[in-house]
């Protein structure tokens, strides 16, 4: 199939990287600029506001995704015009707006924290009194990497901080003093064919198949420093497993409500209080997240590959586990260590030709500890400063010593 990316990030890439091998084809709509993945398809680069720009993007794709939500709402709906979008446009309408993606939680049985909308300046007292302190005040939109978002210890200030987020609607809600962070990775799919017991599952009345899986990958603790994931360690610990069951159960129903069609993460805050454990729901992303790329390594099947196993509803893949993983993200300046590979134990740069691209971007670092070993993928992004450049993957019992000591030389 021919796969139109809205997007042209890392994401993008690693999702390229993995249908590639599956047989499929891309094409990318970008904004004016750098972006990762001219090897990987045709890149179409402009305005996505501009109608003649997406029907060019359009031209000869099969299937939409795409790997970010914050693209302006009308160009995701055009182009599910010209093909089918998965998931669809309305999942990404939910993630881009904080009140919208609390209530839609509460409505699946998460817990949220408690919110108010802050639309303008005489709203802030009521929210504020509604809320209390210690509280978040973040844009409803638009927000990513802990960006558009302040804290507020003193209601004083309260106003100074909605200045500062250019009075823009905003979220107010409590800050959770949280024990730790984790993110539910889920994908569902449908795929016409057999099922497990070999009967078809092609609806006879429609080309829509009739059944759909939802796999879960285990939960991934989450350490973020300045709002930007640092590290993701699989799988989380410490979560009790009724609550996780009782939650998995809550994101597999807010799939079934938006007929999700791909891979969806949802991160949580973990408290853990005097008479129990809570989860509590912080926002969900409508698309491959970060904290999966452990799993290109780490898992049977990678986030990336069964996005594209659920965009083409072709059966999905295993979300099993090898062995404990640690992913680390490669922000602002690639380490010295990875840049001079010669001082780690032996390295190979894996040079891949898939299709057309010829991929040059990962060095696996072989540790020469028995059945360890660490990844490091470099995205190819000029450095600047909060930029995620490339992460690294250790896989292993000793998967966070490892990571640890590739990344300090
Ligand atoms: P977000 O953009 O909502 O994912 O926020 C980025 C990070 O900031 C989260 O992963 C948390 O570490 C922190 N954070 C955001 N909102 C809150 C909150 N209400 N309480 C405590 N920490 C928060």
């Amino acid at each position: 199939m021919n796969i139109g990316i809205v997007g042209g990030g890392q994401l993008g890439q690693m999702l390229a990287h993995a249908g590639l091998k599956l047989g499929h084809s891309f094409k990318f709509l970008v904004p004016q600029g750098e972006c990762c993945v001219e090897a990987f398809g045709e890149v179409i680069r402009g305005d996505f506001t501009d109608t003649k720009l997406l029907r060019e993007f359009a031209r000869g794709v099969d299937v939409f995704t795409f790997e970010w939500e914050n693209v302006p709402q009308a160009t995701l709906e055009a182009l599910s015009g010209f093909a089918p979008m998965r998931p669809s446009p309305a999942c990404a309408k939910v993630a881009k707006d904080r009140i919208q993606e609390k209530k839609f939680f509460q409505a699946a049985g998460l817990n949220v924290q408690k919110f108010a909308a802050v639309s303008c300046e005489a709203d802030l007292a009521s929210a504020l009194e509604h809320v209390g302190l210690p509280a978040m005040l973040k844009t409803r939109g638009q927000g990513y990497d802990g960006k558009g978002q302040r804290r507020i210890t003193d209601s004083a200030r309260a106003l100074e901080a909605f200045e500062q987020l250019a009075n823009v609607p905003c979220i107010l809600e409590s800050f959770v003093a949280f024990d730790f962070e984790i993110s539910l990775i889920a994908v569902r799919g449908y795929h016409i064919g057999a099922t497990a017991s070999g009967a078809t599952i092609k609806s006879a009345t429609s080309n829509a198949p009739s059944a759909a899986t939802i796999y879960f990958y285990p939960p991934c603790l989450n350490q973020h420093v300045n709002g930007i994931l640092h590290k993701t360690s699989v799988p989380a610990e410490g979560v009790l497993p009724e609550l996780l069951e009782h939650t998995q159960a809550a994101v597999a129903k807010m799939m079934e409500t938006l007929d999700y069609e791909g891979i969806l993460c949802v991160e949580f805050f973990v408290r853990n209080t005097p008479t129990g454990q809570q989860l509590i729901a912080n926002e969900m992303a409508p698309r491959v997240h970060n904290s999966g790329h452990w799993s290109i390594e780490g898992a049977v099947t990678s986030q990336f590959t069964n996005h594209i196993l659920a965009v083409t509803r072709q059966p999905l893949g295993s979300t099993a586990t090898h062995a404990k993983a640690v992913m680390i993200n490669l922000v602002g300046t690639i380490p010295l260590s990875l840049e001079a590979p010669e001082n780690i134990n032996a390295h190979l740069l894996v040079k891949e030709s898939i299709g057309a691209a010829t991929v040059a971007r990962t060095v696996v670092v072989d540790t020469h500890e028995q059945n360890q070993n660490v990844t490091a993928h470099i995205y190819g992004k000029s450095p600047r400063p909060g930029r995620k450049l490339g992460h690294i993957t250790a896989v292993g019992e000793n998967a966070p010593r490892l990571a640890e000591s590739v990344l300090n030389g």
